[in-house]
């Protein structure tokens, strides 16, 4: 057989939207029409809607991290690293193997589905003292400091170390951080039982945004109960407020409250993956533009889906561009491999369109707010919504039975309170977990690819 002459489809990226892409291109390619091969530097597609309860010990990390590997119909090949740039003139991506090896891939058509990176802002401290909840890593992470803040505050003798370690600051109010800040705070709050010298009155989270409300897309009456939920279990809400500068043991907010405490998790919103900025070619708001068919104008081996593109939204109109949620990724990662398949076989692309089906937001035990297909559900009903949702949503049984079993475990067990160490004396910045500088900028890759080509 010869490999050479097949056309050759890397895809950059096995989160939602690259993994639902690969999945369709096995079932509906055969074999000899094209080599697919994925860019991947993790072996799992993470299940980011149940990060917070990774976070906060409900499930364990490996539960959300779904296998690429779990059956033999699985014949991509996948490159263990990531892409640090691709140059659309000679159509070669650039990857960093897990081995630091810098290697060139060069394709036929390329679908980019790196997604997004935490958006920060130049706000003095936030990049050296804030975690954020974007990676399984950064995850596990938080969960071993929150859990070694409670232990910390427990053994400690200075009331003032004691109440700086027992106050937790959530930015955000999007699902990311309402559902970090109430998870978290539901296992700070049970701590009480298995910390019996440390005092309920100290352990304090605030739960603050720069808009009007906490997310928006929940609609007014939906809203205010999610807020109400979270005001009635203590957590304290600030809107129309941001961080002015953070340090080591205090976050300054921009109202001028100085809040003593450890423990800062910034979920201010995603920007599109610095692979897409390599490429010199035009962006929305950094997401890489797209036409309604996923792929880049003027170049049609091209192709950009999930957090890291700028579709347009048909459904909604007037110039809107569909948001950053696995429900679009997801789609759109069907969507584009028709696309790769219509353009291979010399068919028509057709547009991508999907009306948002709605939101489900869990706030831990039976607290729940959802909005599925425009219906308000609150309580129990939103929580079975929430959790059926993302349990069938879950790509593997195995994930599924692992997913269950740890959820009835913590609600017929409660929390173990355990810190695994795993990452203690690790730098735990945005960009060490988010690797963020590896990439090349456009000069360098053309410079790259040039001098490997002057070597072959
Ligand atoms: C805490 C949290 C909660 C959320 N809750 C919801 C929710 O309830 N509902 C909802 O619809 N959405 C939710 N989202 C948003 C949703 O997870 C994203 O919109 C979705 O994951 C985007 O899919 P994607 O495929 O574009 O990116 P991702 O799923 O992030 O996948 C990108 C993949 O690319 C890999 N990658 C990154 N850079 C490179 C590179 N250079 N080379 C190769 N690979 C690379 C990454 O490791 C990752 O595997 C949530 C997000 C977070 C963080």
């Amino acid at each position: 057989m010869n490999t050479v002459t097949r056309p050759r489809i890397l895809v950059v990226g096995a989160g939602f939207a690259g993994v639902e892409c690969v999945r369709r291109l096995e079932r509906k390619l055969s074999p000899d029409e094209a080599d697919v091969t994925l860019v991947t530097p993790f072996a799992y597609q993470l299940y980011l809607p149940l990060l917070p309860q990774v976070a906060s010990g409900v499930l364990t990390p490996q539960s959300i991290a779904v296998s690429l590997r779990r059956s033999k119909k699985y014949r991509t090949r996948i490159i263990p690293g990531g892409a640090i740039g691709v140059d659309l003139k000679s159509k070669v991506c650039v990857i960093r193997t897990i081995t630091d090896q810098i290697v060139n891939e060069p394709y036929d058509y390329i679908v980019l589905a790196p997604g997004s990176i935490t958006r920060t802002f130049d706000i003095p401290g936030l990049t050296d003292h804030a975690f954020g909840m974007k990676t399984l890593a950064e995850a596990a992470y938080v969960r071993d400091h929150v859990i070694s803040q409670l232990d910390l505050a427990d053994a400690s003798q200075d009331p003032d170390e004691r109440a700086s370690r027992l106050q937790f600051v959530v930015v955000g109010g999007g699902y990311a951080g309402t559902e970090t800040a109430a998870c978290l705070q539901r296992l700070t709050h049970a701590a009480v039982k298995r910390y019996p010298r440390l005092d309920p009155g100290l352990i304090k989270w605030h739960l603050i945004d720069i808009a009007p409300k906490l997310m928006p897309e929940l609609g007014e009456k939906l809203g205010s109960s999610a807020q109400e939920i979270l005001r009635r279990r203590g957590i304290e809400i600030s809107l129309g407020v941001s961080i002015a500068k953070a340090g080591p043991e205090e976050v300054t907010f921009t109202d001028g409250r100085v809040i003593p405490t450890r423990t800062l998790i910034w979920t201010a919103g995603v920007v599109a993956s610095p692979l897409i900025a390599t490429l010199g070619a035009e962006t929305v708001k950094g997401r890489l533009a797209v036409a309604p068919e996923l792929k880049l104008p003027g170049d049609d081996g091209v192709f950009a889906l999930g957090d890291s593109a700028a579709v347009p939204d048909l459904a909604k109109g007037d110039g809107a561009m569909c948001p950053p949620t696995a429900q679009h990724a997801q789609r759109q990662g069907r969507h584009v491999a028709d696309n790769v398949i219509a353009s291979l076989r010399g068919g028509p692309l057709k547009p991508y369109v999907h009306k948002d089906l709605g939101l489900v937001v869990d706030l831990g035990g039976t607290d729940a707010v959802s909005k599925p297909l425009g219906i308000e559900l609150r309580g129990l009903p939103a929580q079975a919504v929430a959790r059926g949702y993302h349990w069938s949503a879950l790509r593997t049984n195995v994930a599924k039975t692992r997913v269950m079993t740890n959820w009835l475990l913590n609600a017929v067990a409660g929390d173990d309170f355990v810190r695994t160490g795993f990452q203690t004396g690790k730098a735990a910045r945005l960009k060490d977990f988010e690797y963020t500088d590896a990439y090349l900028t456009p000069e360098q890759v053309r410079a790259h690819i040039e001098g490997a080509g002057r070597q072959g």
